[in-house]
Formats: structure tokens, C-alpha cells, sequence
């Protein structure tokens, strides 16, 4: 079973896979330092920032990168994204020599959207990833697995688990939404919870829902989820665990149709 792609995609596959072999690398966890260097990233610097999680800043002999202190559950990633803003950026200055030509985004925020794309591939590398995932293992277990191997926040491995996996599987990180409900913030894989007119919301007092048990318990929470009541036959299997980061947390579900659960 393959996952279908995007050719941009596939060009962000390939420029990192140049990048890591330029920088040496073949293991997790990819070193951030080493591909920073030969971006050309003199300094990597930690201080408080007010609004972003990190920035970079070019001078006459190189760049410097700062990440927010403030955010260190997220340095790594942080990094990873403001070395791949070396890569977009020198795209569009420079001309046919680059050989990131397709990789130019449409907008500023296709900038951001692109560079955290680019973060996600050199942290997880695909090649890498694909080779570390064990064959059917899609729980929780595994995504904390993963994220110790490459050196990830349980988020961000998540969101790449979910991307990579080709197992039926739909991975949801909730936040608190309101004082009422939690509200699906982060979703990859397939979409069979909150896709096709299923809500988003988890109401805090729908205590049948594994993902709101969890949030209350602070433990690991198994359950079944009919996210629509005219088709009761859609019945999946959810494993749920809340995670601290960010404000107050977030809850982090793996779904999968109950007829294939483990
Ligand atoms: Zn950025």
C-alpha cells in the first residue's frame, strides 16, 4: 500500500535528502547543528522572544538563528523550520544555479506553511522514518517510540506519523477549546472523525468520548467513537493520552476502524 503524494512534496523529499547527505547524516536523530552549518548558520543563539518561536537573521558572514527560551519543547522543530527559511529564501534572490526552483511559494504564508513542510522532512526524513516504523504498530506506544528515536516533541512525531503511515489510521491532537469542549487542532492520516461532517468537538462532559476521558484523567484511555449516529456500523477504536506543551496541554488520539484494531 503506497500513500499518494504531491510532486512538491516529493521535491521536498529530495532537497532534504541532499541537504542530510551535504551535512553527512543517515541516522536518527538527524543533528540540527550539522545542517545548520552548511546552510550557513554561524550562530544558534536561545533568548526570550515576545511573538515568534524563532528567527533568523542574515549578516555579512553568515546567519544567525535565535529560538525562543520560552519554547524549548519545540526548540528542535523551531530550528528546523528557520533553517529551511535558508533554503526558500536563497531561492528567490538567487536564480538557476539554486536547484530549489519549485519550491517558491505563492504567498507569505505559503512561506510559513512550506518552511514548517521542510522542518517536518528534516527532522522526520521520509526515507528514514519509513524505515523505523514497525510494520502494523500505530498506537501511542509507537508515536512516543518514534519521537525518542528522532529526537521529536510527541506532537510533531505525530503529525509526521500520520503523514507517512499507510495504515488506516487517523491521528487528532485536541486542545481546550472554550471552558466546554475540546476542539481537533492537529489532524494527518485519514480523516474519519472529523472529516465528511462529523464535528470537531468533543464536549468536556461527553464522557464516552476517550479523547475527553483522558483529558480528565491524565492517563492513557481506550474507547470506541460513532462519530455518525445514522451510520452506527462506522465504529472506530481510539486511544487516547493527554500531553503537556503549550497552554494547558493537549490530548492526543489515535483512531482506527474497530475492525482492525489491535
Ligand atoms: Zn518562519
Amino acid at each position: 500500500m503506497t500513500v499518494e503524494v504531491s510532486d512538491r512534496v516529493l521535491e521536498v523529499r529530495d532537497v532534504v535528502a541532499e541537504l542530510l547527505e551535504d551535512a553527512g547524516i543517515s541516522e536518527p536523530p538527524v543533528d540540527l547543528k550539522a545542517v545548520a552549518a552548511v546552510r550557513g548558520v554561524r550562530r544558534i543563539r536561545y533568548a526570550p522572544l515576545k511573538s515568534a518561536y524563532g528567527l533568523l537573521k542574515t549578516g555579512p558572514t553568515g546567519h544567525t538563528i535565535t529560538i525562543n527560551k520560552r519554547h524549548m519543547s519545540r526548540a528542535r522543530f523551531t530550528l528546523a523550520h528557520e533553517i529551511a527559511h535558508t533554503l526558500v529564501e536563497r531561492f528567490e534572490y538567487l536564480d538557476d544555479e539554486v536547484p530549489l526552483a519549485h519550491l517558491k511559494p505563492r504567498r507569505a504564508g505559503g512561506v510559513e506553511a512550506m518552511c514548517d513542510e521542510i522542518a517536518a522532512e528534516i527532522l522526520f526524513p521520509f526515507r528514514m522514518f519509513e524505515r523505523a516504523l514497525e510494520d502494523d504498530a500505530t498506537g501511542i506506544d509507537e508515536i512516543q517510540r518514534l519521537a525518542t528515536l528522532f529526537d521529536g516533541s510527541v506532537m510533531a512525531t505525530a503529525n509526521r506519523f500520520g503523514n507517512v503511515t499507510a495504515q488506516p489510521v487517523q491521528i487528532i491532537s485536541w486542545v481546550r477549546h472554550g471552558s466546554h469542549a475540546l476542539r481537533a487542532s492537529q489532524r494527518s492520516g485519514r480523516g474519519f472523525l472529523t472529516c465528511r461532517g462529523t464535528s470537531p468537538y468533543r464536549p468536556l462532559d461527553r464522557m464516552t468520548s476517550a479523547p475527553v476521558r483522558a483529558f480528565h484523567s491524565g492517563s492513557r484511555e481506550h474507547g470506541m467513537e460513532v462519530p455518525l449516529p445514522d451510520k452506527p456500523w462506522n465504529v472506530y477504536d481510539c486511544e487516547a493520552q493527554r500531553f503537556s506543551g503549550g497552554k494547558g496541554g493537549y490530548v492526543l488520539s489515535v483512531v482506527r476502524p474497530a475492525n482492525l484494531a489491535r
